[in-house]
């Protein structure tokens, strides 16, 4: 199966819609993306997909859903495999030699009650799951990519937040799991690039938002959406004065595949995210204008830990990747809004955790 692909994508060369030069990618790319099945993961396994690769989606299904992945299910080049990356890679996976050439390691919860549910497991899918794909990368020879976190940086004293920044985290608290480790993460992935074991790549992803976010994912724009579509009160935590940046998820897919493919931006991390940064509450009533909803705002305690504000320094993804984000806030939100507004969208029920 694997040969017949090989030669069918031999010699084809598939352009990017966005880059200017034309990509070579269909050729030897044979991705394995873990947290496929989620938000990010699923919008990546469509865009290279798009772009002639053969992906493989490792999911636990733990917060990700089959309904996110159903569409790209009856493409020859997509296959879904249930796994926790925390485990051993399963025999029979091993056994069928796919020799990966890239890894989009994306496989962790990423909203705040949903990593915190279940805290080990959390710091585990961290340093046992990333050390696990970084040891497949090594074995293959193929480049890692890990998806990092703004979280890197805390509770940021430093605004805007630049890479060099080394952030103000609390080992101790609720966040720490998926702080920690992401930081832990890293740590792994550069210690691997330093000796040469992986190629590694390096994304500081600072909030995304998107179609394929959950309903009851529990991160800010999903909520606010949801809640201003079905009339339900919009729920801000604290007083709203907290900040945040966000990006629209095709932009985000669109830096991180550019940083897989960056030959200089190596032996660092990337922040990826949205610059233009607003208080939580302009966010509510921005939601609440876009909707034409009748929902009530209410405020609800601040989460432990919850940082002051956030907005990423890009300078060093425009210097070395030519990226930057292109989609405005409400152009992004019509279309996030767009999508939950389909109903079957906001269904819950179906695939809960
Ligand atoms: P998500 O929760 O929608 O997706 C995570 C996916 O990983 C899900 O499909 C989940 O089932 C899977 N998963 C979790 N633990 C796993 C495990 N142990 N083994 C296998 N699969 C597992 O979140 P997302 O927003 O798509 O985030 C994707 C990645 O990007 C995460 O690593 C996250 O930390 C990072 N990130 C996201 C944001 C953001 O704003 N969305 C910001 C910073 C970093
Ligand atoms: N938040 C909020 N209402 C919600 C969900 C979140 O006011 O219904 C706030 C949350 O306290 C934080 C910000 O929105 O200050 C972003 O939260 P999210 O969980 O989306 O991301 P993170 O805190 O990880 O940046």
């Amino acid at each position: 199966e694997l040969e017949q692909y090989i030669e069918e994508a031999a010699g084809k060369v598939v352009s990017d819609r966005k880059r200017e030069k034309p990509v070579e990618f269909g050729r030897e790319r044979i991705a394995l993306v873990t947290g496929g099945a989620g938000f990010i993961g699923s919008n990546l396994c469509e865009r290279l997909l798009d772009e002639g690769a053969r992906v493989v989606c490792l999911d636990n299904f733990q917060t990700g859903r089959r309904s996110n992945i159903v569409h790209l299910e009856a493409n020859p080049r997509f296959e879904v495999v249930e796994h926790d990356v925390i485990d051993e890679l399963p025999q029979w996976f091993r056994m069928r030699g796919t020799k990966f050439t890239h890894i989009y390691h994306l496989a962790c919860a990423a909203s705040p009650p949903h990593y915190q549910a279940d805290p080990e497991h959390t710091m585990l899918t961290n340093v046992m799951g990333t050390r696990n794909m970084l040891r497949l990368a090594e074995e293959l020879g193929a480049r890692l990519l890990l998806t990092s976190t703004s979280e890197v940086y805390g509770d940021p004293e430093v605004h805007p937040q630049q890479e060099d920044y080394r952030g103000w985290v609390s080992c101790t608290g609720p966040r720490a799991c998926y702080d920690e480790g992401k930081r832990a993460a890293e740590t792994l992935a550069f210690d691997f690039l330093r000796a040469g074991r992986a190629d590694v790549r390096v994304a500081r992803i600072f909030n995304t938002y998107g179609p394929r976010m959950r309903c009851d994912d529990g991160r800010v724009v999903s909520n606010y959406i949801c809640q201003a579509i079905e009339g339900a009160d919009v729920t801000i935590y604290g007083d709203g004065s907290q900040t945040r940046s966000f990006c629209y998820v095709d932009d985000l897919v669109e830096g991180l595949c550019r940083l897989m493919d960056s030959e200089s931006a190596v032996g660092m991390p990337v922040n990826l995210g949205n610059p233009n940064e607003l208080t939580v509450g302009n966010l509510a009533d921005l939601v609440i204008e876009m909707t034409g909803s009748s929902s009530r705002k209410v405020h609800e305690p601040l989460p432990v830990d919850d940082p002051r504000r956030r907005k990423p320094n890009i300078a060093r993804a425009q210097e070395l990747l030519g990226w930057e984000p292109t989609v405005e806030l409400r152009r992004g939100l019509e279309s996030a809004i767009a999508w939950f507004s389909q109903a079957g969208n906001r269904n819950i029920e179906e695939d809960r955790i």
